[in-house]
């Protein structure tokens, strides 16, 4: 067994004692959930799921809502959906009455209210492809066809009078443009969808992976879209519990009432865990914990410093006719900034070469920031050398791939002057 594995199977034993929360049944369906059922599942960015504990499936109910909203986003854009649906913490309930006075509009998709709202985002024309295209964007998530449970959506169908009556007020208001019975059906299906712990740990993967699924290779949604659904997980994914989650788990997330919650830290992985068991919230009491226990284990808390780098300036000499910068590692803002201030303070009628050999990726605004600097240093008379693989962000110097070419070019350059 691999050790990501046995993190998981080490949570999964310390908490399967845990005896705290209640099954939900607001639902009746869900009031026959085994409360034993417990499973954890972590997916990296490059396709391998790990697992422990419960691998069967269970309805996905509200984690549905944070991939609905990514197909919305990639169907319509960010300013369309916002325009619908605000993206405010409500600080309430799930089920709560949260909407804009006058407008009706809903204060953030994670809530009932504006998970209503934004189903009825999604092109149809009908009710019926409405559906088809939601059930296909949750199965592009997962990465296999995806299936809806008839009983637990039978059963919401007959009781769900507090999701009827959020949309007819949204409606009554103007905020909802179409017809109630319809929005709220689709809503139940896509509530009712099975998923197991796999497929939820593959779905938060593939935002934290840019909107591409990690295991099939498949883009489901734009990177910004996939950024724009982790940002409102982050803020609104776990209701009157978000601003608690962030400071204790501190990565994007979303709780459904069946006892699952996902979880993704950009970039690193997905998560997603199941046990019925639900607090006052409406929120799985073993997944929190288990969630805590991992981002601790993963070391992986988004706001945390992320601790200091390597400098970025490896070595520096002065002795051949040219100064020679060796910088290493990733430049971002901060990497290229500390090289600014080395620039600027060259020598003028110098020439410089640039070794970026050691040079793992170079981010935009440090391309941008570099390339600007490059070009008030030839103003001033400083011709330049890069050293690299020349990708075509940095321009300002000329480019060779061995730094002996480039330190030869340098003596060839008289004093101050130019190519
Ligand atoms: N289908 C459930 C409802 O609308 C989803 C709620 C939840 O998971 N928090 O009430």
């Amino acid at each position: 067994v691999d050790p990501i594995s046995r993190i998981l199977e080490t949570v999964h034993r310390e908490l399967a004692g845990e005896r705290g929360g209640a099954l939900a049944d607001y639902i009746p369906e869900l009031a026959g959930a085994d409360p034993d059922r417990f499973g954890l599942a972590v997916a990296g960015v490059h396709g391998t799921v790990y697992r422990a504990g419960d691998a069967g499936e269970f309805t996905i109910q509200s984690v549905s809502k944070p991939f609905v909203l990514g197909l919305a986003l990639a169907e319509l854009g960010l300013e369309a959906v916002l325009a619908r649906v605000s993206a405010e913490p409500s600080g309430e309930p799930f089920n709560a009455v949260s909407l804009e006075p006058g407008t009706g509009r809903p204060a953030n998709p994670m809530i009932n209210a504006g998970a209503l709202l934004t189903t009825s985002l999604v092109p149809g024309p009908g009710p019926a492809e409405r559906f088809a295209r939601i059930l296909a964007a949750l199965s592009a998530f997962a990465g296999r066809p995806l299936t809806v449970d008839e009983a637990t959506y039978a059963s919401e169908h007959a009781t769900g009078d507090r999701n009827r009556a959020l949309a007819h007020l949204m409606r009554a208001a103007g905020a909802l443009t179409e017809p109630v019975d319809e929005v709220v059906d689709t809503y139940f299906r896509q509530c009712a969808v099975l998923v197991t712990v796999a497929d939820l740990a593959t779905m938060a993967a593939t935002l934290a992976n840019g909107g591409v699924n990690p295991r099939t290779g498949t883009r489901v949604v734009g990177e910004r879209a996939a950024g724009h659904v982790l940002t409102v997980m982050a803020t609104c994914g776990m209701y009157d519990y978000s601003g608690e989650w962030l400071l204790r788990v501190g990565l994007p997330a979303k709780s459904g009432v069946s006892g699952c919650v996902i979880a993704a830290s950009p970039a690193q992985f997905g998560i997603g865990i199941f046990s019925p068991p639900v607090d006052e919230r409406g929120t799985s009491v073993r997944a929190v914990l288990a969630a805590r226990r991992l981002s601790e284990a993963f070391d992986l808390d988004l706001v945390r410093h992320p601790g200091l780098s390597a400098p970025v300036l490896r070595r520096r000499e002065d002795t051949v006719p040219a100064t020679v910068l060796d910088l290493q590692g990733e430049l971002d803002f901060a990497a290229a900034e500390s090289v600014l201030a080395d620039l600027l303070a060259l020598p003028a009628a110098r020439p410089l070469v640039l070794d970026l050999t050691a040079v793992s990726r170079i981010r935009p605004v440090a391309a941008g920031l570099l390339t600007a600097t490059l070009a008030d240093l030839a103003r001033a008379g400083v011709s330049t050398a890069l050293v690299g693989s020349d990708t075509g962000v940095l321009t300002g110097g000329r480019w060779f791939p061995r730094r002996a070419d480039a330190l030869a070019w340098t003596t060839t350059t008289t004093n101050g002057g130019r190519t």
